[in-house]
């Protein structure tokens, strides 16, 4: 059968003010039939409606000031950015995978060199490591908060460990007190990777401000997303920072002077420009996020076999992805898809098992948790403009293919 355009449908609660921060009332399980309906993974045209015509003027304001490699508008949104993430500097470049490979670079990372990261994480954490020549060195996760495991870390460094690169996944920090310690021991570099948490606390400090540096990703889909591909790194360390800055730019301080190999990975001026608008919203999409993530817990709870996301006492999730787990999760999500629900998989295949990866020698039950949890996560449609209703079709549907 396939399922109502959701457009047809009258809403029935108040739809979420433009910044995303209205308010939305979790009502109680309802256990009428609800109508189907399309309940997309993300909406994003829903997200930007609001600000399109605000978009469309400042985008004519770039043309107008032939501003689309770097510039003006890049290096405003590098100090709301930074000034945001409360750190001294930000630093805007083409993508979140050559922001987490430029710091590494800066840093002198490479061949003979490894890094500790998670095997839980999109490729791009492993890639940029591998692009700069170093070895990947994954560490297993812990099962509530599904980033890396502090306790296990150490057992992993070397002669040869240089940094260690903490995932924030799907909106919640990793436990970086534990982390930076014994980074600090073992005179370790730490680079979050904040590709999925901006705006996301650890202990009242945001995501970006505590490693050496961070790196972001503002690819459509993430929870700040450019329209089109953009990335940026932050950090309170001025050589690092304006190393990372002559990197990006070709190893350049002025045009056709040349005092190192870098690359282009400029920011686009457009991106610049479209995310220093939506920087301005970010805590209202934050809120929404939050709202529609307790509303899901608070549904989903009364359904057995379900493993809700579990938040850290010391963090605020910011719920870039609502991820549960679910034993029967490949059937569970062809069946959600075919009532309407967009449903999806971060990730299905852990690092150490991907054929990309194969090299590094690692085998299946070498990370027992990352291994479950990814034969296990089913992620659900979160977007800070997900109404109660949806989210109520989405609990209901869900537990009537769970019975
Ligand atoms: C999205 C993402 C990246 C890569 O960012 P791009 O902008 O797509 O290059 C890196 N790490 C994590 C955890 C991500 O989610």
């Amino acid at each position: 059968m396939k399922p109502a355009m959701m457009q047809t449908k009258k809403l029935r609660i108040e739809k979420h003010t433009s910044d995303g921060s209205g308010q939305l009332d979790c009502l109680p399980f309802s256990s009428a039939q609800d109508q189907p309906m399309n309940v997309p993974l993300l909406d994003l045209k829903a997200h930007h409606a609001p600000i399109k015509d605000e978009v469309l003027s400042k985008i004519s304001e770039v043309i107008d000031c032939n501003a689309f490699a770097g510039g003006p508008f890049v290096e405003s949104f590098e100090y709301a950015f930074a000034d945001y993430c409360k750190v001294e500097q930000a630093i805007g470049v083409g993508s979140g995978t050559e922001s987490l490979w430029l710091a590494l670079l800066a840093q002198g990372i490479g061949p003979g060199d490894e890094v500790i990261t998670a095997p839980n994480t999109y490729i791009a954490t492993a890639e940029a490591i591998n692009f700069t020549g170093a070895r990947p060195v994954f560490v297993d996760i812990l099962e509530d908060t599904y980033n890396l495991n502090p306790d296990l870390i150490e057992a992993a460094i070397t002669p040869k460990t240089k940094a260690i690169i903490p995932v924030h996944l799907f909106g919640q920090m990793a436990d970086m007190d534990p982390i930076l310690e014994i980074a600090e021991r073992h005179g370790l570099f730490v680079m979050e990777d904040s590709a999925q948490a901006v705006s996301a606390d650890y202990k009242g400090r945001r995501a970006g401000s505590i490693g050496h540096c961070a790196s972001f990703s503002f690819y459509p889909g993430k929870n700040l997303g450019a329209f089109g591909e953009a990335g940026a790194i932050t950090t309170n360390d001025a050589s690092l920072a304006q190393k990372i800055r002559s990197l990006r730019d070709h190893g350049q301080a002025k045009k056709y002077f040349h005092s190192r190999l870098g690359w282009n990975s400029r920011m686009d001026g457009i991106q610049g420009a479209v995310l220093e608008l939506k920087l301005k919203r970010i805590d209202g999409a934050t809120a929404g996020r939050r709202k529609a993530a307790s509303c899901y817990s608070e549904k989903l709870s009364a359904i057995e076999g379900i493993f809700l996301p579990s938040e850290n006492r010391s963090c605020k999730h910011v719920y870039h992805i609502y991820s549960i787990r679910v034993t029967n999760r490949d059937t569970l999500l062809e069946s959600l898809r075919e009532r309407g629900v967009g449903g999806s998989i971060h990730y299905p295949i852990p690092l150490h098992l991907q054929k990309a990866c194969q090299s590094l020698g690692y085998e299946k039950g070498d990370f027992p948790i990352a291994e479950k949890c990814a034969s296990e996560f089913l992620s659900l449609p979160m977007f800070p403009e997900l109404t109660e209703e949806q989210i109520s079709y989405v609990a209901n549907t869900l537990k009537e293919l769970i019975r």
